[in-house]
């Protein structure tokens, strides 16, 4: 067991807490500055462990990334992607609708595309989910080239 940001060797107590909590393997310390960023930025889980499953599979992302208009919560920047996590997917209102819709026009404007992944994705099928977006980052970087 070690932490996934800085390989650090974790005990039994750390790795059961960053578990309990976030559902990723983390040091105290990584696991402390984790859980000041969701108090900060009401971050939803889900994103923490796409986040990490991302970075398991070797796509550089960064979590919420503020792109002049609002937080983002997971960004890969390389390939100008942006992914929110949709936590209450099934009692989604029509004002949130269409700030989702907003939003989404912004990301645009500003040359990026955003997905939107419900959390019960990432919470079932994680593997899947990680999957899927590096095949949407083939295709955006091959759209880039093109241009
Ligand atoms: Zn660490």
């Amino acid at each position: 067991m070690i932490c996934l940001e800085c390989k650090k060797e974790l005990g039994y107590i750390d790795h059961k807490n960053a578990m309990d909590s976030l559902g990723v393997e983390l040091c105290f310390d990584h696991h402390k500055r984790m859980k000041a960023l969701i108090v900060k930025n009401d971050t939803p889980l889900e994103a923490i462990q796409l986040y990490y499953g991302l970075k398991e599979a070797g796509v550089k992302a960064m979590l919420e990334w503020w792109d002049g208009h609002k937080s983002v919560d997971i960004a890969i920047s390389r390939v100008k992607l942006n992914i929110e996590i949709d936590s209450e997917y099934d009692k989604l209102t029509e004002e949130q609708a269409i700030n989702n819709l907003e939003q989404a026009m912004h990301s645009f404007k500003n040359g990026f595309t955003t997905i939107r992944i419900p959390h019960i994705l990432v919470r079932y099928y994680l593997n899947e989910t990680v999957k899927n977006i590096i095949g949407i980052m083939e295709g955006l970087k091959a759209n880039i080239k093109m241009i």
